[in-house]
């Protein structure tokens, strides 16, 4: 259980059902005046006989031709069963005059309109915004269920890596898949667990994955392709962990392992920043996800028209990255550049991953592609400029 606003982009478990109607009382939508509808033919002039605040108690019974002045969210005192706008009045010494004709029941939000007692108001399943918060608060609920945050251990391997801040040596770099895949990690709503760095021998492996096996998923980086210092699965396997495959037809990101022990998922992706980033975005996060109960979990794909050729080898679903725009009345989607996945920069010029199906071997400028948007907020800003 956590409180409401602790629930924020969780998955809610439990059925939520109000307490009480929404709103508890018939109340004023506007500043004005109650009044008795049947008393109110235009012109007539009414006797102020009270005032009711928001937060006011309600008044005794209104008497025939007079009026109370109300503000909005006031109770609306018994006997009226109308509101005027100030806008539509002419208040004098102690007595208001109506200028418009006036309805029975207008500008009173009743009791229960929103929301009935016992109303079920969110059902399990139910992505938690700040709309459903205020719902949650509303039903005066100081705590609710929501789906566990799954803890994901990331672990980077490799002899090369120093940890950002440390003065880099001769051959090394600087390892940026950990919190880059840390902060993937948050962005979707799961909890990071760092592991630090594991070198590329089987006894170092063996010590930091073991602190990874009591995680709901074990990401590692790096060390899981074909060169002769690359354990990680090796030493996976003698952890205990199956391998549920190894190598899928993707580029990039080819190399990919996954498997699992006793309920943990263990996803080993390649080592490449931009191929480890774009495979936990199209096979890491939808899992994850799902784990903590979304029922969509896919990024909506938007259809957009490449810009220019693209050549691909048949046989493998290819990740292109892109920068998508408007253009007229559609999407256009251009390569963010240089697709080697050394080419960090071109991430960030990425508002998309265009996904090339596998059959194709070639795309002519002008085709139709899928794309994952990334950054919805990008095309948007694109359009109000
Ligand atoms: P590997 O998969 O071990 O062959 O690594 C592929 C490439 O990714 C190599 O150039 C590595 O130096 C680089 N790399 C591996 N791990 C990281 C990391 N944690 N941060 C940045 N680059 C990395
Ligand atoms: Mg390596």
């Amino acid at each position: 259980m956590v409180t409401p606003l602790a629930a924020l982009n969780r998955v809610l478990t439990e059925d939520v059902h109000a307490p009480l109607d929404m709103p508890l009382w018939d109340n004023s939508a506007m500043d004005g005046f109650a009044v008795r509808s049947a008393d109110c033919e235009p012109g007539a002039a009414l006797e102020i006989s009270g005032y009711i605040p928001a937060g006011g108690r309600p008044e005794p019974v209104v008497t025939k031709g007079c009026a109370v002045k109300i503000m909005t969210g006031g109770p609306v005192p018994p006997g009226c069963d109308a509101v005027v706008p100030f806008e539509e009045t002419v208040e004098g010494e102690g007595t208001v005059t109506l200028q418009e004709p006036v309805k029975a029941g207008q500008h009173i939000r009743v009791r229960g309109e929103d929301v009935a007692a016992g109303d079920l108001v969110l059902s399990a399943g139910s992505v938690v915004r700040p709309f459903e918060i205020s719902m949650l608060i509303s039903s005066c609920r100081s705590q609710v269920a929501v789906c566990r945050r799954p803890r994901v251990a990331i672990l980077s391997t490799g002899d090369e890596l120093v940890e950002a801040g440390e003065t880099l040596g001769p051959g090394q770099i600087v390892n940026s898949n950990g919190a880059s895949l840390a902060a993937a990690v948050l962005a979707c709503g799961a909890e990071p667990l760092m592991l630090g760095i594991a070198r590329d021998n089987p006894e170092s492996l063996r010590e930091k994955l073991s602190a990874g096996l009591h995680a709901d998923v074990l990401i590692t980086s790096a060390g899981v392709s074909m060169g002769d210092r690359d354990f990680v699965r090796e030493t996976l396997e003698e952890l205990g962990v199956e391998q549920v495959f190894w190598k899928i037809d993707i580029k990039p990101g080819r190399p990919i392992a996954f498997g699992t022990r006793n309920g943990l998922a263990v996803f080993a992706l390649p080592g490449n920043p931009v191929s480890s980033m774009i495979t936990f975005e199209e096979l890491v996060r939808p899992a994850l996800l799902r784990m903590m109960g979304h029922r969509r979990v896919i990024r909506p794909y938007v259809a957009a028209r490449l810009t220019h050729a693209v050549k691909k080898k048949s046989g493998r679903v290819q990740f292109l990255r892109v920068a998508v725009s408007r253009q007229a009345d559609e999407l256009i989607a251009s390569s963010s550049g240089d697709q080697n996945t050394g080419i960090l920069k071109t991430m960030l010029r990425a508002n998309g991953i265009a996904v090339l199906p596998a059959e194709a071997d070639a795309l002519a400028a002008g085709s139709l592609v899928n794309v994952h948007l990334l950054d919805e907020r990008a095309l948007m800003e694109e359009e109000e400029r």
